[in-house]
């Protein structure tokens, strides 16, 4: 049996009858209606500890723009960049290009592949108060350190925007959500490839409740008085019926982080060839089964995955090409060089993950990917093969 790359387990629709037939006896069917506010109070007690506010939106594609729009709303006129990883999902850039902001990117870190401090503060220092805003991806939901951020913030003035996408479930030691208290804004995404699977939703949070009701009159056209806008705004509100498959899924969500969780420990311990993020001290949050191959390895990375294929084991490469490689983003975006960025995509493949896979999935995406490692060790560079096939194609 194939194992696909992921299996979208959002909660069944067809059990869903109760809830849809209250919607429509209500009588409301979006506008932050009843299921709506009862599911944000059900997300900020169980990810955040009842601590700030949120709210929900269509998606987080669209979380992103009134969050990056909210945060510049007061920054100068000569501010023009958006502060952001080039490995991240095309989102996050094209979010801050409907904001009249340029992306800026900056590399990762080596270990953790999030966006790296030494180049942030450098491009900080260099570009100054041309900065807008600062747009950290919480890398496939790696727990980064938002003190840092928050620290930014204050130094050079610089709001901040997470883009936590990937990061429902994340928990740092002492079980606090990702984010609980940081007072930019936060946005996550429940769109049915994320772990927290729906059909099409996003979240923002923030520990300053101020912002999450600007957010909100935002989200409603910028209407701050009856049918008057008063700011800028869009339409990102989530339905009544998207709102109910959501808070259904709140209902199984611990239980598919912990299994995702699971997945991700037998990989790390059954493939030491392969490089992981490294193991949180609290709970991340898995997407995907991500990790890169060794150094040395971005050539074979073709033929590594033919292999998995033939037998049958789906796999991707987020976020290979990274965003200075789409052609869009060479044309709209500014960056120099990223070495780091440049290596890691080069190596990254992304393993099965999902809420139901077996024991006997894992042992076989496992055995899948030792036998692609035996397959493609002949022609690793050391090897006289790998030398002469090469000089071969010269
Ligand atoms: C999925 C994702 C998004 C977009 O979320 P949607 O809800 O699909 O709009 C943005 N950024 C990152 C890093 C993502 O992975």
């Amino acid at each position: 049996m194939p194992i696909p790359f992921i299996r979208p387990n959002p909660p069944r629709l067809s059990a869903l009858g109760e809830g849809l037939k209250a919607i429509e006896a209500s009588g409301i069917f979006s506008n932050f209606g009843p299921v709506n506010a009862a599911f944000e109070q059900d997300m900020l007690q169980a990810m955040f500890g009842g601590e700030g506010g949120c709210v929900t939106t269509c998606n987080a594609t669209i979380a992103l723009m009134l969050a990056i729009q909210e945060a510049i709303g007061d920054r100068p006129e000569q501010t023009r960049y958006a502060l952001m990883p080039s490995f991240t999902f095309a989102a996050t850039a094209q979010a801050a290009l409907w904001c009249g902001l340029t992306p800026l990117f900056c590399d990762i870190d080596p270990v953790t592949w999030a966006p790296s401090a030494a180049d942030e503060e450098r491009l900080l220092d260099s570009y100054g108060d041309r900065i807008a805003v600062i747009v950290p991806y919480a890398t496939f939901g790696y727990d980064i350190d938002l003190e840092r951020y928050a620290g930014l913030t204050e130094r050079y003035g610089v709001p901040v925007v997470v883009d936590a996408a990937a990061s429902l479930g994340t928990r740092d030691a002492q079980g606090r959500g990702f984010g609980t208290g940081f007072m930019g804004s936060i946005v996550y995404s429940m769109h049915t490839t994320k772990a927290f699977s729906t059909s099409e939703g996003g979240l923002i949070y923030s520990g300053d409740e101020e912002r999450i009701k600007t957010l909100r009159l935002m989200s409603n056209y910028g209407f701050g008085e009856p049918r008057v806008a008063t700011m800028p705004g869009l339409n990102g509100k989530l339905s009544e019926t998207a709102a109910l498959i959501c808070r259904e899924r709140l209902r199984s969500f611990a239980d598919t982080v912990a299994h995702r969780s699971h997945v991700m420990e037998r990989y790390r311990m059954a493939l030491p060839e392969l490089v992981f993020q490294p193991a949180p001290s609290g709970q991340q949050s898995h997407q995907f089964g991500v990790a890169l191959l060794p150094p040395g390895w971005s050539e074979l990375r073709g033929r590594f995955l033919e292999v998995l294929a033939k037998q049958g084991i789906g796999h991707a490469t987020y976020f290979s090409p990274h965003l200075a490689q789409h052609s869009f983003f060479q044309k709209h975006a500014l960056f120099g060089a990223l070495p780091v960025t440049d290596s890691v995509a080069s190596r990254v493949i992304c393993l099965p993950m999902n809420d139901t896979m077996t024991e006997a999935e894992i042992d076989t995406v496992i055995e899948g990917v030792k036998r692609a490692f035996g397959d493609c060790r002949p022609y690793t560079p050391a090897s006289h093969a790998y030398l002469a096939s090469a000089m071969a194609a010269d």
